[in-house]
């Protein structure tokens, strides 16, 4: 094992291809149901919504799918991405653990998105689209995807969560730089907003209202297709490029994670981190625990259910099978503004659900400090949503420091935080508060569940 911190892969090892976990499954994943006739949705049910070759990919059983040259192009402008060994957390922690991290933030939008939001437009702009519309809460997607439609000459219609419109104008700022058309959600642009605002006047939105807006546009308008930065397979697919190319790192370190942590909110990171090293598991080739860490405040693997529920508020979306806080579940606002969605990715769910990766939840406080633990250790100010992979570690290298295990820990880090520093303020300055979501309204929101077979 070298001393090495820092393990680079030259630009000509960027991974030619994807990884798809479906291909290694040992029981596939529960279909995709119509909200109308209850039956499995076919490639056709999602053409309005995306061009042909995402739909393919989300039904793709091949393991391995190409990245086109001209994704790879723009994936070289920052891509492979660095991982590190935290030789200094180690040593603050006084674990014998040792802690690896690759880190995504330095994509020029500040965050792993960039990875399938420029193979999203790129397909697109192939199909002859005109123009994405797509949500955003705390804005990390709607900048990435307006990076990417810039980069493609697409047009890009953002409908961001109101909360955060009025919070995060840097980020607003942001996306119109990248000549997005920014909207606060609910807005009177959409019949799912207007019957929001009527029912609602103050509301502030949701991220499951933001995505019935950006849907019913693009089913509306033929030149516009809709798209998604997290949940859908296609997604997952696309962020494997980080696993895929930590595992060469792991290669060249010499040596190979025990532990695999990630943030969830949609489970896209995480896929992206997790998925090449489960393959490998399922495959039978090299054995390794994966944890899934997500918000006490919206815990949909630890205490959602794993049922069929929509994607969105108004349910315009197919039906999926999910981890689920319902629908209907408005989180609290806590400050991991990209860890609020409901529902989890379906094959994230099923990966919990066969026994293949765990799941735990960590309060908002304890994320911040461990946040700043690594910050002050590795110098990095990590996005409030990564800050609760650190936490994960944080807990399993104390673990190892008690029983003397000398584990490597892998982790994600999913973006910087130079966009939250209020977050960071309003934790300094004592304001913020941990909260434990009511199983009374936890109930409330599942009771909406539809119900299906
Ligand atoms: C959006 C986001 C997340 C959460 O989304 P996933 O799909 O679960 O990865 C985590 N970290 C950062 C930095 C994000 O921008």
């Amino acid at each position: 094992m070298s001393d090495q911190i820092k393990f680079i892969l030259d630009e000509n090892r960027l991974p030619e291809s994807w990884y798809n976990i479906a291909a290694d499954l040992p029981q596939a994943a529960p279909p995709v149901l119509h909200p109308g006739t209850g039956e499995p949705i076919g490639p056709d049910d999602l053409a309005p919504l995306f061009p042909m070759a995402l739909i393919m990919q989300e039904v793709s059983t091949e393991r391995e799918i190409e990245i086109p040259g001209e994704v790879r192009n723009i994936y070289r402008q920052w891509r492979p991405s660095p991982l590190f060994r935290a030789r200094r957390l180690e040593k603050v922690l006084d674990t014998p653990a040792r802690i690896y991290y690759k880190y995504e933030g330095i994509s020029p939008a500040g965050s792993h998105k960039p990875n399938t939001s420029v193979a999203q437009a790129y397909y697109n702009k192939q199909q002859g689209v005109k123009k994405l519309a797509t949500e955003t809460v705390a804005g990390q997607w709607g900048s990435s995807l307006a990076m990417a439609c810039a980069m493609f000459g697409l047009e890009c219609k953002v409908f961001m969560v109101k909360v955060s419109f009025r919070q995060k104008p840097y980020r607003k700022a942001l996306m119109e730089s990248y000549g997005a058309t920014v909207i606060a959600s609910p807005s009177t642009e959409t019949d799912a907003g207007k019957a929001i605002l009527a029912e609602h006047p103050d509301s502030s939105g949701s991220l499951g209202i933001a995505i019935s807006e950006a849907v019913e546009v693009a089913a509306k308008d033929a030149d516009t297709k809709y798209s998604l930065g997290s949940v859908l397979n296609h997604v997952l697919l696309h962020q494997t490029v980080i696993g895929e190319e930590a595992l060469l790192q792991f290669e060249q370190a010499d040596d190979y994670p025990d532990v695999i942590i990630g943030c969830t909110g949609g489970g896209s990171n995480f896929a992206g981190i997790s998925f090449p090293f489960i393959g490998r598991k399922m495959r039978g080739e090299q054995d390794v625990k994966v944890v899934a860490v997500e918000p006490a405040a919206c815990p949909s693997m630890t205490r959602g259910k794993y049922a069929y529920d929509f994607g969105d508020t108004a349910h315009l979306t197919p039906l999926v099978k999910t981890h689920t806080l319902g629908s209907s579940f408005v989180p609290p606002p806590v400050h991991a503004g990209g860890l609020r969605y409901h529902g989890m990715a379906p094959l994230v769910s099923h990966l919990l659900e066969i026994g293949q990766i765990k799941a735990q939840s960590v309060h908002q406080l304890e994320t911040f400090q461990a946040g700043l633990q690594f910050a002050k250790a590795e110098g990095i100010i990590p996005a409030p949503e990564a800050n609760h992979a650190v936490a994960g570690v944080i807990q399993e290298a104390l673990r190892c420091r008690e029983s003397g295990e000398s584990k490597a820990i892998l982790f994600n880090l999913s973006g910087h935080g130079h966009f939250d520093m209020q977050a960071y303020s309003d934790y300094l300055a004592g304001k913020l508060k941990d909260y434990e979501y009511p199983e009374k309204e936890i109930a409330m929101a599942l009771a909406g569940l539809p119900s299906v077979g």
